[in-house]
């Protein structure tokens, strides 16, 4: 076992199953995880719309935003496609950024439509070649696109964010400012997981860097400490 296959262990052995991605309940007012998501083309959608809608936000705004969606019934690729955009900005207000975030989503759904709004017809096109159409959408960056890629459509592909970057420069293993690509080929790499893993890994790391690994870490706290020389005090 490698080092990034050891700490996805203690990560998994400390936390937990994540369950990712959640899917919100507007019967619960509150995201499901662990729901086997994605099991159907709804969740797909939802999936691909809420990693737009998390850029640079909390998911508890996200939550917010999807909820007025629902509730005003335009979750679906067709009718939020046509719905006004003022409609959309106000649905997502809570979710910050409101009025690039919808013309993200309404640049999603532009490119979406190309495909007749069809998951199905995403199915036959291989990873890095649906990977570079998506980055070809303004507004939809790596981890946006590897996002809905992984959690919505179950490409292996590895997910980086801040926390990733941070946790694992701490760790020694990477360095603090290296390029997406360098991470993401460093986890294809050393990671040799299923679909599955990859999924797990990426919101492990995500619950490690907003609870423990913070910008001030908790060290003391933390269930890789035997393996971190990090250190901070
Ligand atoms: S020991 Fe500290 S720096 Fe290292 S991973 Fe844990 S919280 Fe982060």
């Amino acid at each position: 076992m490698n080092k990034v296959e050891e700490i996805y262990s203690i990560m998994a052995a400390s936390y937990g199953k994540q369950g990712w991605w959640p899917v919100y309940s507007t019967a619960a007012c509150r995201s499901q995880y662990g729901t086997g998501a994605p099991k159907n083309d709804e969740d797909r959608f939802e999936i691909a719309i809420g990693a737009i809608l998390t850029q640079n936000v909390a998911w508890k705004n996200v939550e917010k935003g999807l909820d007025a969606l629902k509730k005003n019934k335009i979750l679906t690729p067709r009718k939020l496609h046509k719905a006004d955009i003022e409609l959309i900005a106000f649905c997502i207000r809570p979710t910050g950024y409101f009025n690039q975030k919808t013309l993200k989503i309404k640049n999603f759904l532009n490119w979406f439509k190309d495909f007749n709004y069809s998951f199905e017809k995403l199915k036959n096109i291989k990873t890095p070649v649906l990977r570079e159409s998506l980055l070809g959408v303004n507004g939809i960056g790596p981890e946006t696109a590897d996002s809905i890629l992984l959690y919505a459509l179950n490409r292996k592909i590895f997910v980086i964010d801040a926390y990733t970057k941070r946790i694992f420069s701490r760790l020694n293993l990477t360095p603090h400012n290296e390029t997406y690509n360098y991470y993401q080929e460093f986890f294809h790499k050393e990671f040799n997981g299923t679909v599955k893993k990859y999924n797990e890994y990426h919101a492990l790391i995500v619950a490690h860097g907003k609870d423990i690994c913070k910008n001030k870490p908790l060290c003391s706290e933390c269930c890789l400490n035997n393996i971190c020389s990090y250190n901070y005090r």
